[in-house]
């Protein structure tokens, strides 16, 4: 921070604004861009400035309103009200036979997720055998981990259910998994790695019969599958059995990021989402949501968007990303050595090497990945992961696409077809290499082998001697081998070193180690 100065006149106060507002946007300068279709995840942009322009204008109307308070507020609970009813009927839980489809804006997919499995864990209390230590949350191994966030915060157990190479789960072996133990069954609509489209009408159904409570995670779904423009399987409150969905504002809602909507079918399963207290000193405390205080801002400037749009402004953005989606999967079916993963529905998808090329033709999609970044597009690498039946799942690339991929069509296809060209043949990272480059630690004895007996300093010095954490220069150049190295190292002390890498970057001073 600067040092304090001396009281301002007026107009000084003003040009000192001015510094600081261009200080933020110098600042601004090292991220991602955010518009123009360059970073396929994260960002959903519309390609409409003026949707841009509504929700700030909207944000700042709505700046100084505490949501905590929607009698204090009552715009507050006007705008979710709306926002409820314009995703109840886009999910058909209008004229729903067992029970109303109530709900809720939320932060985000995170928080519309953690209170479904909130709401499910206390039900499944209120109605089971309360002897039993951690109720499960059962799932394909797909499911978002957000949700492997829930069963970590609420204590409940995750079972989680392996799928095929083209991330299919199988239903039945899902639901041989059922019994009494079972809170929750999560679904994806669809998921977010490869795009897959759960079969949920035969999980809510034989879930419907089993007593259990059905969520379908619809976060990056939801607001596009609606006007996909293609006969799909249902998904959503049409399917008897679905307990609750989640959907988010912030993705193909097209809103600022802070806001998603969680339905549930039920007023009575719904209140079990709220928390309430009168048992302190201050003001009697009722939630709905996870957060006190909150900002309005978010859930005023997807109001806003989704009023500007309506169905019809939907279904063109929908239709616009279906075709760009169409596009470039048949693009990346037909470049040799590189395969979509499985049948991906919605627009996104996951492309990986194809393995029944010959090695010198097959495209590593981490290499293409790292290639596509110095060539200017930024997509995001997911690494491989062994399930518990033994069969891994390979490592991908995943793409996001919006409607502003349109207008970037040509220049990304060609991109993509010149990055393969230039890593076809390039072998995956061997992270065997890796691991013996790694800090003189031993990997299952000694301060390695115990994620927990890792300190911050020896954290920190795994991840200099692996060339990363600096807080100016965070990631390396080839991103590659750092994922290979996440997916080769055990999980906890993978974890734990994302956790120092994390959190050193917004320490404000790096005490020296040395
Ligand atoms: C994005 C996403 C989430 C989590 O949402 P956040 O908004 O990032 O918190 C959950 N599930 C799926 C399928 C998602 O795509």
């Amino acid at each position: 921070m600067n040092e304090p100065t001396e009281p301002t006149e007026p107009t000084e106060s003003a040009e000192r604004s001015d510094e600081i507002l261009a200080e933020l946007r110098a600042l601004r300068q090292a991220d991602a861009p955010t518009h123009g279709g360059h970073v396929l995840s994260y960002v959903y942009d519309s390609g409409l400035p003026e949707l841009d322009e509504l929700a700030a204008e909207a944000i700042r109307i709505m700046q100084p309103v505490n949501g905590l308070d929607p009698t204090t507020f009552p715009s507050v609970a006007a705008l979710e009200r709306d926002l409820v009813a314009f995703a109840r009927r886009m999910l058909h839980g209008e004229s729903s036979a067992d029970g109303e489809v109530v709900g809720s804006v939320t932060s985000g997919g995170t928080e519309s997720c953690l209170l479904a499995v909130k709401t499910a864990r206390d039900v499944w209390r209120e109605t089971h055998d309360t002897s039993v230590d951690s109720p499960r949350l059962l799932a394909p191994v797909t499911v978002h981990a957000a949700f492997h966030k829930a069963a970590h915060y609420f204590g409940l157990e995750l079972d989680l259910v392996p799928v095929d190479a083209g991330g299919r789960v199988d239903t039945a072996e899902l639901t041989s998994r059922f019994g009494d133990d079972v809170a929750l069954v999560v679904v994806s609509a669809p998921s977010y790695p490869y795009a897959t489209l759960d079969p949920v009408v035969d999980v809510a159904a034989a879930a419907s019969v089993a007593g259990i409570a059905c969520h379908v995670d619809a976060c990056i779904g939801g607001w596009v599958l609606p006007w996909w423009g293609e006969e799909l399987p249902a998904w959503d409150f049409a399917v008897p059995g679905v307990t609750s969905i989640s959907a988010d504002l912030h993705k193909f809602g097209y809103g600022p990021k802070g806001a998603s909507v969680l339905l549930q079918r039920g007023r009575d399963r719904q209140r079990h989402q709220y928390f309430a207290t009168k048992r302190w000193p201050g003001y009697p405390v009722v939630n709905p949501t996870m957060l006190g205080s909150k900002s309005a801002g978010a859930l005023a400037a997807a109001w806003a968007i989704t009023r500007r749009l309506g169905d019809g402004g939907f279904a063109e953005l929908s239709a616009s990303c279906r075709q760009s989606t169409d596009a470039l999967v048949q693009l990346v079916g037909e470049i040799d050595g590189l395969r979509v993963v499985g049948s991906p529905v919605g627009p996104l998808f996951a492309v990986a090497a194809d393995e029944t090329a010959q090695p010198e033709r097959r495209v590593d999609p981490h290499h293409l990945a790292d290639r596509m970044r110095q060539l200017g597009w930024l997509l995001q690498q997911q690494p491989g992961l062994v399930q518990s039946n033994g069969v891994r799942l390979a490592h991908t690339t995943h793409l996001t696409i919006t409607p502003v991929t349109e207008s970037v069509l040509a220049r990304l296809s060609v991109a993509l077809v010149q990055a393969a060209d230039d890593v076809r043949g390039v072998p995956a990272v061997d992270p065997a290499g890796l691991l013996g480059a790694l800090p003189p630690v031993e990997l299952d004895s000694g301060p390695l082998g115990s994620a927990e007996a890792l300190g911050s300093a020896e954290a920190a010095g795994v991840l200099a001697g692996l060339g990363i954490g600096s807080a100016e220069d965070a990631l390396p150049e080839q991103m590659a081998p750092l994922l290979a190295l996440i997916e080769a190292l055990p999980a906890p002390i993978t974890e734990r070193l994302l956790i120092e890498l994390l959190a050193r970057l917004v320490e404000p001073e790096v005490p020296s180690t040395g």
